[in-house]
């Protein structure tokens, strides 16, 4: 392994590691080929048999498990996987990789030997790239221009000078493309990312070169610093609140906040007319400058508000952070390049603004289009007077548009863009990356000149054509950044994009691992690659594996985060498996948006009872299903509710067996109890819940793109308008009842009393002594204090008709310690007793409480229950029926 770094760099990929680099001289470059095409020819040959042999094999599974029990083909395959083996790690020693292939004892042995794979084929494609630009006459060696004091880099501790070890004096080279170990530039941010589920805000809070002044909204540090997560409430509380506080700038808050300049802006003649050409300098000759420093940034600005024009483009990372981190910027005059570490300068940038906005200076980009989004997600940065090279390229018609292809034409330089997936967050920064990021903005201005008099040139001196490039850079600029929204239903547009037909439960653990790894996404700052790559999650979402150890076969290399949450995903993967299994052709078919072929009634209880239908006679419950246009739960146009009316009434059609029957025709007691007990019960948040109980998704928060605004404001309204009437039909209600009441009041109390009566006599047969003083203090005929509250709550109008005593059989309250709610401690009753405590209740509510027993004697009344309704009543008794 070891030798290997001796290899010259001269050598080519493809000669065995014996021959003999003379070989070159003999003009034959392998033995037996006339040149290289034949070489090439006939090993691309060898490679395509191998692929089709390989492809041939016996699939995992059964065919191989079949194959496998003989001991014949058992041999073949340990003898032909050793050989093969045997040679990757030969090539890889002979690229001076590590090569331990054939160490198969270890459990992980696979996938570390995919890891050695992967590596290898990165270090020798690296390697074929250097001897191609070698071969092209690249020179490699040629150092960049660095500004004084710039430190070369120092030997950067990662995966890629990690297997080098011995190689002694040879220089690093940095494998750019899988930088691991990079410190996260997202820790010394001076404020914190906001990767919260809403939408983007913009950063700015000066506006210079402005015509219309910076709304109060950002002016005012007060509203702009309280985001949700400030408020010390439930998320979506604070969503609420801040929604509400911030309703009267919302048209601001999200509008582009050069709307107004750019809209007036028009392109001075000076620009339409035909350009002298300025040559660039040469790049050994041009100053280049590194700022990383607040005041080397404030005197740049200063340079560029002096200048007609400045050629910019930036640099960005985007696999280890969720919304991605603009690293660098790029800025050339027709003197100078300048290199600024935007990493480091994140919070200053924002002071570029009065030269990018100023619109008596150009900013010429190519493709702007992403950096014109990074610049406001970053930095807050717009720009007035855009040109665009790319789309300057379209209009005069070239044969392609991107940079390397401008640069070649126009000015003959060879670009390399090598870098251009570079990990841009490496600092100090390797020379090699300078210099490539240097070139992407030294040459623009030239390229801008000569483009400019092509596209006159083109329309023989007019300036149509050359306006119509001003024009589409002017809405390349007026472009707002977007922040990604998670939504119920963003993973259908993933899930459609796979190209795969998924079946019900395939299709729920999608949904499910794409909101897993949305979550953790925005949480880490990761990509939502990083956290787990989409053909990963269809793979798993696919496979359905039965244990955590499938997962974990599914993903390979295997996302640090997926190995740590593995359970976490599992128990995903089982809740999928739980779905009822709709036929894969119906599934199909509603992920291509078509009506499914028969709708079934729901007979029901809930979802997920499955016991009396057939699996085709299940309703489909994918959120395809549910009202998710949004707009519809708001909209003014009834007749659109009615086309969703079916769906919604799925999801909120009543259960059809229910704790609390309510056949209003044979109605007890304590069934009345128990309905007026629901109806008591208020949901505090229904004032701004929109008027009918249809299911809201939470995510239906505003977005400025999806027109929710307008619906949050009629949300408003309506909401308003909708109380007023139920307050309204509640007040009449309340007043019938009121009446009815007091004409029961009468009889109720009497009954009270019988009650009481009844009781007592009952207690008197059993002749229990203790219990019987008891229950005399209770209704106060000998100690008044305690009669008198319950004199009160049996003053107070009862609810209830006289008992019917076939479906309501009271308790022997003779047999309860009733001073539990006398205000004396019972030495017994330390233990909770429904049986004993509840009567208990009863006795001292009255016959409110009848309803307690009702519930103690149901099977299903689950404590949780038990203690609200027992917590209610026991305000109710204290006159502090629920209120709102
Ligand atoms: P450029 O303007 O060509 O220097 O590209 C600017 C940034 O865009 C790079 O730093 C990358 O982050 C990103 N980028 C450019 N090309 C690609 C690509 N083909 N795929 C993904 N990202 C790209
Ligand atoms: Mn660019
Ligand atoms: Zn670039």
């Amino acid at each position: 392994m070891a030798s290997s770094n001796d290899n010259k760099s001269t050598e080519g990929g493809f000669q065995d590691g014996n021959s003999d680099p003379n070989d070159e001289e003999t003009n034959e470059l392998c033995p037996g080929f006339k040149d290289v095409d034949a070489f090439v020819k006939y090993g691309l040959g060898a490679v395509l048999s191998a692929t089709k042999a390989s492809a041939g094999l016996p699939q995992a599974g059964d065919d191989y498990d079949f194959y496998r029990s003989f001991p014949g083909f058992q041999e073949f395959c340990e003898s032909q996987g050793d050989k093969l083996l045997h040679l990757m790690s030969q090539i890889m020693q002979h690229h001076g990789c590590r090569s331990h292939m054939r160490d198969r004892n270890k459990l992980t042995g696979l996938e570390e030997r995919f890891d050695l794979v992967v590596d290898s084929n990165d270090t020798i494609l690296e390697r074929a790239g250097i001897l191609l630009d070698e071969a092209d006459g690249v020179n490699r060696s040629q150092q960049p221009v660095m500004p004084a004091g710039f430190q070369p880099p120092k030997i950067v501790v990662s995966s890629w000078n990690r297997k080098g070890s011995g190689s002694g004096s040879r220089p690093e080279t940095f494998r750019l493309l899988h930088a691991k170990n990079v410190a996260r530039p997202q820790l010394k941010f001076k404020e914190k990312v906001d990767n919260s589920n809403t939408p983007f805000i913009p950063k700015i809070f000066i506006k210079p070169n402005a015509t219309k002044p910076l709304p109060s909204y950002f002016t005012n540090k007060q509203i702009r610093k309280e985001r949700p997560e400030d408020l010390d409430v439930p998320a979506a509380l604070a969503d609420f609140i801040h929604q509400q506080r911030t309703q009267e700038h919302v048209e601001d808050m999200f509008a582009h906040p050069y709307q107004y300049e750019l809209d007036h802006f028009t392109t001075p003649e000076n620009l339409l007319s035909k350009p002298e050409v300025q040559m660039y300098k040469p790049m050994a000759e041009t100053k280049c400058s590194f700022i990383d420093t607040l005041e080397d940034l404030v005197a740049l600005n200063e340079k560029l508000c002096k200048l007609s024009e400045f050629a910019v483009d930036l640099e960005h990372h985007s696999y280890r952070s969720f919304l991605g981190l603009t690293c660098l910027m790029q800025i050339s005059t027709r003197e100078e390049d300048f290199i600024i570490d935007t990493l480091e300068l994140r919070s200053e940038m924002y002071i570029l603004n009065e030269a990018f906005t100023d619109p008596a200076t150009v900013k010429v980009f190519h493709g702007a289009d992403s950096d014109i989004e990074w610049l406001q997600k970053d930095f807050g940065l717009y720009v007035v007077n855009l040109f665009d090279t790319h789309q300057a390229s379209r209009a005069l018609n070239l044969a392609r548009h991107s940079l390397d292809h401008l640069l070649k034409h126009f000015c003959n330089v060879d670009s390399d863009k090598r870098y251009q997936l570079a990990d841009w967050r490496i600092r100090p920064l390797p020379d090699e990356m300078v210099q490539y990021a240097r070139t992407d903005t030294h040459y623009l201005l030239y390229i801008y000149d000569s483009m400019r008099a092509q596209l006159l040139e083109f329309h023989h001196g007019q300036p149509g054509l050359l306006q119509s490039v001003w024009n589409k850079s002017k809405d390349i600029s007026l472009k707002k950044y977007l922040k990604p929204i998670f939504t119920e239903e963003s993973y259908l547009e993933l899930q459609r994009k796979q190209k795969k037909s998924f079946n019900t439960q395939q299709l729920t653990a999608f949904r499910l691992l794409f909101a897993w790894r949305d979550k953790l996404a925005r949480q880490e700052d990761e990509s939502t690659g990083y956290v787990l790559p989409t053909h990963m999650m269809s793979k798993i979402s696919e496979e359905l594996p039965k244990e955590p150890q499938g997962i974990i076969a599914c993903c390979n290399p295997v996302p640090p985060l997926v190995r740590q949450q593995v359970n976490e995903l599992h128990l995903l993967v089982q809740q999928a498996r739980e779905m009822p299994l709709l036929k894969a052709e119906i599934a199909a078919q509603k992920n291509k948006g078509l009506t499914p072929i028969k709708k079934v009634d729901v007979k029901l209880f809930g979802p997920h009872d499955t016991s009396r239908v057939h699996e085709s006679d299940l309703p489909h419950f994918s959120s395809d299903d549910l009202p998710v246009k949004q707009g519809i739960l708001f909209s003014e146009d009834d007749h659109k509710m009615d086309v969703d009316i079916q769906k919604i009434k799925v999801l909120t059609a009543p259960a059809k067996i229910t704790l609390f029957e309510s056949d209003q025709t044979s109605l007890s007691v304590a069934h009345m109890k128990a309905s007026r007990i629901i109806e008591s019960f208020e949901n505090p948040f229904r004032m701004y819940l929109p008027p009918s109980d249809v299911h809201i998704n939470k995510n239906a928060k505003f977005d400025p793109s999806s027109k929710i605004f307008e619906i949050s404001k009629r949300w408003k309204l309506q909401s308003i308008e909708q109380q007023h009437k139920e307050l309204e039909a509640k007040r009449k209600a309340k007043e019938e009842a009121k009446e009815q009441e007091r004409n029961k009041a009468k009889q109720s109390y009497q009954e009270s009393l019988q009650n009481v009566a009844t009781v007592r006599q009952q207690d008197s047969l059993k002749g229990g002594g203790k219990k019987r003083e008891r229950v005399a203090s209770e209704v106060g005929e000998s100690t008044p204090k305690p009669s008198k509250k319950l004199m009160k709550s049996a003053d107070k109008p009862q609810k209830t008709e006289p008992p019917s005593q076939e479906s309501f059989t009271p308790f022997d309250y003779s047999q309860s310690d009733l001073s539990v709610f006398a205000g004396t401690k019972s030495k017994s009753n330390t233990q909770f007793d429904p049986n004993r405590q509840a009567p208990d209740f009863k006795k001292k509510v009255n016959k409110g409480s009848s309803f307690v027993f009702f519930l103690c004697k149901f099977k299903h009344a689950n404590m949780l229950t038990f203690f609200l309704i027992i917590i209610i009543l026991y305000r109710g008794f204290r006159h502090n029926w629920p209120k709102r």
